[in-house]
């Protein structure tokens, strides 16, 4: 059965990156509904250019949500505006002796743990203030301290959940000291206000990387505490690059931003990143709505997954080959489309399908047609430095003879010049493009029209004299 609603809970403290945006894909994917949370309760680190920047890109990778904000503005799914909500909770488990205030102060804390860790023990809250008097806790307050909120962990447990990716899953409660659920300003800790939001949102399935994993039965203690439904949780495998460590800015990482200022499709990003980890049948180029319908939490690799770039372009250039004219002509930069007639639009977005990965290609290929076509490349140079003056001769008369008709001028030429072949259309090739490579030379002829076509010709001729 398909999860009933899932959600997506970034905190804004920088821009979306393949590894975080493939979290998003992957609960859109799966669920009926979606909903984007901001966790915005680290006050020094989160800013409203990062919600902005989260919610453009999310939109630009097609990646909608049923609830959730539509811009940077805080509403109620932002963490910072649900404090009161956290403090009845809070509350709640302080009237059920399930939570207590702690004193300790970081430097003893950092004490603690340096004698465990020099112990051979694992780091964990002792319980130093579980057990305080409420007068003890009363003179402390007195004095002006303020203390954090501990959940109190109880002994002796086993904490088991069925993981919707890794399977069965068990730990000890008596593995986990009791944690902070509120920092001493008063603002939740992540753990706690990521719970109960989940269940009070009515989140059904959550995926979310495996570094959360130790997180989750933390969560369903605090969840199981206020007898709050919790939703099932999976934990995706790291991305790795191509150096096979994890997924990072320096081995290949990068956010959407600068994926779409490089020009990639939004189409490319989002098929890439639904396979990465998850297997299709499917190989083609799949829309969002196929990519939904194909999703299937048993798809889920329990592997790490591997980015590798050319896999990138791979998929650009489907994506590229699958766009409309209107995508196509949005994709182009100003000084592209500037350059293109009207009457020649569809024809260069054509070409474009057939020949270019990225707009800057585009680019070079319009000034190729329509503005100066530049120097000829070297192997272009060398091509044309080779043919008699009176192949461009003819082929400039033969040109003036059928200037709107590539079909009739090419076997004119064939015949007039006696060449067929690679010795006919290369020299053709590389004066009209002054390149070996390209598009079909029928539309090298068409597009930049028979004035152009027959100065590039004439060209060559007195070059050659
Ligand atoms: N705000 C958390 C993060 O960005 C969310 C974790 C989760 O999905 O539960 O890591």
């Amino acid at each position: 059965m398909r999860p009933g609603k899932t959600r997506f809970a970034p905190s804004p403290t920088g821009f979306i990156h393949l590894g975080n945006a493939r979290t998003a894909l992957f609960n859109r994917l799966a669920g009926e509904r979606f909903l984007l949370r901001i966790e915005d309760t680290d006050r020094e680190r989160c800013r409203a250019e990062y919600v902005a920047a989260i919610i453009e890109d999310l939109q630009w990778l097609g990646i909608d949500w049923d609830e959730g904000p539509r811009s940077a503005e805080a509403d109620d799914y932002f963490q910072s505006r649900r404090q009161a909500i956290y403090d009845r909770y809070y509350t709640r488990l302080e009237q059920a002796g399930s939570a207590y205030p702690c004193f300790c102060s970081p430097e003893e804390l950092a004490q603690i743990r340096a004698r465990q860790r020099a112990a051979g023990q694992p780091p964990r809250y002792p319980g130093t203030c579980a057990r305080l008097s409420p007068e003890e806790v009363e003179a402390r307050l007195a004095r002006g301290l303020k203390p954090t909120l501990r959940f109190r962990v109880p002994p002796g447990r086993q904490i088991a959940f069925d993981d919707l990716i890794r399977g069965p899953q068990a730990f000890r409660s008596d593995d986990i000291g009791d944690f902070i659920i509120r920092r001493a300003d008063g603002t939740p800790a992540f753990l706690f206000c990521n719970a109960v939001d989940d269940a009070l949102m009515a989140v059904t399935h959550v995926l979310r990387g495996e570094d959360h994993l130790a997180n989750t039965p933390r969560q369903l203690l605090i969840l199981e505490a206020l007898r709050l439904t919790p939703p099932r949780y999976g934990h995706l495998p790291l991305i790795l690059g191509e150096d096979g460590a994890p997924l990072s800015k320096r081995n290949g990482s990068r956010s959407i931003r600068e994926l779409r200022q490089q020009g990639y499709l939004p189409l490319a990003v989002v098929n890439l990143l639904a396979r990465l980890g998850h297997h299709y049948r499917e190989e083609a180029l799949l829309t969002l709505a196929e990519l939904s319908e194909g999703f299937d939490l048993a798809a889920i690799g329990k592997s790490p997954a591997r980015f590798d770039p050319q896999q990138l372009d791979h998929w650009q250039k489907q994506a590229v080959h699958a766009a409309d004219d209107a995508t196509l002509w949005d994709w182009l930069d100003e000084a592209t489309r500037a350059l293109i007639p009207a009457s020649c639009r569809s024809e260069f977005l054509s070409l474009v399908r057939s020949n270019c990965l990225f707009p800057k290609e585009a680019r070079r290929w319009a000034e190729i047609l329509f503005g100066d076509a530049g120097a000829p490349d070297p192997e272009a140079r060398r091509v044309l430095e080779q043919t008699p003056a009176e192949f461009f001769q003819a082929a400039l008369e033969t040109a003036r003879r059928h200037p709107e008709d590539y079909q009739a001028f090419v076997a004119e030429l064939k015949r007039l010049a006696g060449v067929k072949g690679k010795r006919l259309f290369q020299p053709l090739r590389a004066a009209l493009s002054g390149r070996l490579d390209g598009p079909e030379l029928e539309r090298l002829y068409r597009l930049p029209g028979p004035g152009r076509v027959q100065t590039r010709l004439a060209q060559w001729i007195t070059h050659q004299c």
